[in-house]
């Protein structure tokens, strides 16, 4: 957003079910302000039912891209004409381009949740144990990055089994050297996986804003010092989650990071322009703690 839109500004915005839950819009207004662009990031709150025509809508409003979030970034695949190399392999797409009406799908999700362990959470990947709290579409980056850089074993708890087996389909041809598990939550093995991680990640969407109350891990014991506990949602920046594994002595992340590098990466294939990402940090931050 320049100091006021006129003809020539570019649309940008996100797509999702409960969007005023999301900071992607003021993230990237503060980005578009500070470097005096003329682009607008705007909320766009779709049905499910909806979501066909509303993809098309970027084609005939000459929108130049859009975020794509939970819970659609699986089911936009089909409305894209082109998807990007790893949106294909990862089958989650968070972040479309527009070039001249032809739709090109990212994952950018891969990029933010890399940087965010490796620079705040310190956390090498290589040989580590990590446990999955889901298996939607953030959750199928997640793995896909653990995967990339050698993680030795992953175990996925997921409600809907069939969904974390489709993720060990899909992904173990390409990364035979790592074992990957799959569990419904109900089963006991969570507390045995949990002992043995280094790395606990909650990519389910329970805890969010509406559901503050709420947490994917109701065992607070099972929380232990050696873990790194990372929360992908930010809103509430200190999920129940969090705070229980805090108590606990872990080492904990929230959703925050991650927003901002993807988006960094979203933002440069829009704009061309790629934002210093410690300073964006810093913008978000403040403004999610006042939020
Ligand atoms: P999604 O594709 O809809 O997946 C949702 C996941 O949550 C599924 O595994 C689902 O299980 C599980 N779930 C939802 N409600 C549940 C319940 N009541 N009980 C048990 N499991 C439940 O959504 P998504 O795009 O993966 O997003 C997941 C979360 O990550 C959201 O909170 C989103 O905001 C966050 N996220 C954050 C970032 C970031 O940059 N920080 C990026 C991406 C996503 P089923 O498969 O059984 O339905």
């Amino acid at each position: 957003m320049k100091k006021e839109i006129n003809g020539k500004t570019k649309i940008i915005g996100i797509i999702g079910e409960n969007i005023e839950n999301s900071f992607s819009p003021l993230f990237h207004n503060q980005i578009i302000l500070k470097h005096s662009l003329n682009f607008c990031y705007l909320p766009f709150q779709v049905a499910e039912t909806d979501l066909g025509e509303a993809i098309q809508g970027i084609r005939a409003l000459n929108i130049r891209g859009v975020n794509i979030t939970f819970p659609y970034k699986e089911k936009v695949i089909e409305f894209s004409d082109e998807l990007e190399e790893s949106a294909r392999r990862i089958g989650a797409v968070n972040t479309i381009v527009n070039n001249k009406g032809i739709l090109t799908g990212y994952n950018t999700d891969v990029i933010g949740f890399k940087k965010s362990l490796q620079d705040n959470g310190k956390f090498v990947i290589k040989e580590k144990n990590a446990v999955i709290l889901g298996a939607g579409g953030a959750a199928r980056g997640v793995i896909y990055t653990l995967l990339e850089e050698g993680i030795e074993e992953i175990s996925i708890f997921n409600r809907t089994l069939g969904k974390a087996k489709k993720i060990k389909q899909d992904f173990s041809p390409f990364f035979p050297q790592s074992s990957i598990n799959i569990f419904s939550f109900e089963q006991d093995s969570i507390k045995d996986k949990i002992r043995e991680a280094n790395l606990l990640v909650n990519a389910t969407s329970i805890g969010m804003a509406s559901q503050i109350d709420n947490t994917p891990l109701p065992d607070e014991k099972l929380f232990h010092h050696n873990l790194l506990v990372y929360d992908l949602i930010y809103h509430p920046v200190k999920t129940l989650f969090l705070k229980q594994a805090e108590r606990a002595g872990a080492k904990i992340i929230n959703g925050l990071p991650m927003l901002v590098y993807q988006g960094i990466e979203s933002f440069y294939l829009w704009t061309g322009l790629k934002p210093e990402g410690k300073e964006a940090l810093g913008m978000i931050e403040q403004s999610a703690y006042i939020a």
